[in-house]
């Protein structure tokens, strides 16, 4: 190409800078990209890229991409593979990337084009099992509706019993109603990448929104909210999906514990992670049962879940927005004491801002 010349000077090459025209014409795609000089250093990035977790100080972040940017160097040779990224630095949320990584002169500067087409397919792949799983928990709650209209029918000149089911299918129906409204949210959290267009999330935020929504079942189940700890941090992501986590993580502790006990929040920083922990005085829950309550439906005890309003996919909606914001969450319970959750999720570091 014209525009990048091989030095063929004793002086000591210089980054040949990317040319307005080339950075112009990667802004356009649809797909992310990167330049990196012949030190393998970030000279351009899309705007997206950052939110990838793919460069630290500026460098490659994955020995797997590393090793294809080597072999292109050696060959000349435009390489494609796919790979799994971890979302942060910490819990096992992954997102899986295609490049296509190419030499763009001799100078030393090497293109890599992301595709997301392997999140995609995974994508599909949940949505898939998802619709399964989700048509054998409609089923119940439909069928109860239709059995108990079936005998309104039946008793219709009985008023006494007619007031009795239909009160049996108004309360059907809200089940349905709160179950319905799980699932979509679930499968949106499944189906969007939040980092995507993840914006900068103040915690406290967060946190005292999720206590305002859970003030009025607290009180009609006399349960204390107290915010301990406020420390100030502020995360990437989606505020939506981490209002909804901890509203999850708080309505839980004032579902499983009994009147007049307190549901204690606390917001601690360490090592650029901020630790949400909600701890309860409630049942508390087996070890045996620990490693199941994040799968989808999943209940200890489905009776005292619906007698709350449950559906039994609040923490596996947790589970999901904390691997999506490159975060975990960590359960410890003692069954007749309580039990205590952790939104672990990494801050933004400011004073480790990428270059363009
Ligand atoms: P549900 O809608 O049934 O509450 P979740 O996915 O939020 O569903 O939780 C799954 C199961 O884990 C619950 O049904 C309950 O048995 C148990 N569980 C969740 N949080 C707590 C808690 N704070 N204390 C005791 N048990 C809990």
């Amino acid at each position: 190409m014209a525009w990048l010349k091989k030095n063929t000077s004793d002086k000591p090459a210089k980054s040949p800078s990317v040319p307005q025209t080339l950075k112009a014409a990667l802004n356009s795609l649809d797909r992310d990209s990167l330049i990196l000089d012949k030190n393998s250093n970030a000279v351009f990035k899309t705007s997206n890229v950052d939110k990838l977790n793919i460069l630290r100080d500026g460098k490659i972040n994955s020995e797997e991409l590393s090793a294809l940017v080597r072999v292109v160097r050696r060959t000349g040779v435009k390489q494609e593979g796919s790979f799994e990224l971890p979302r942060g630095p910490i819990g096992e949320g992954k997102r899986e990337l295609q490049v296509s990584v190419s030499m763009l002169s001799d100078a030393g500067l090497v293109l890599i084009v992301i595709d997301d087409e392997g999140e995609k397919q995974r994508i599909d792949a949940v949505r898939r099992d998802f619709i399964t799983n989700i048509s054998h928990e409609l089923k119940t709650p439909i069928t109860a509706l239709s059995l108990n209209s079936d005998a309104l029918l039946e008793i219709k000149s009985e008023p006494d019993q007619v007031v009795k089911f239909a009160n049996k299918i108004k309360q059907q129906a809200g089940r349905l109603n709160d179950l319905v409204q799980e699932i979509i949210n679930l499968s949106k959290l499944q189906d969007a990448d939040p980092m995507a267009m993840a914006t900068e999330v103040q915690i406290l935020d967060v946190v005292n929104e999720a206590i305002d929504q859970c003030e009025t079942n607290a009180e009609s189940r006399k349960i204390m909210i107290d915010l301990e700890k406020a420390d100030a941090a502020k995360v990437l992501g989606n505020r939506d999906q981490l209002v909804m986590a901890l509203h999850n993580l708080i309505e839980n502790g004032i579902n499983y514990s009994a009147e007049n006990t307190h549901v204690t929040v606390l917001v601690e920083v360490t090592d650029q992670i901020v630790e949400v922990t909600v701890k309860d005085q409630g049942i508390g829950i087996a070890q045996s049962d620990i490693d199941r309550i994040f799968e989808r439906f999943y209940r200890v005890d489905p009776a005292r879940s619906r007698a709350t309003g449950g559906t039994g996919l609040g923490l596996s909606i947790v589970k999901h927005v904390a691997g999506n914001h490159g975060g975990e969450i960590k359960v410890w319970s003692v069954p007749g004491i309580g039990s205590t959750f952790s939104l672990r999720l990494p801050i933004i570091n400011t004073a480790k801002k990428e270059s363009k």
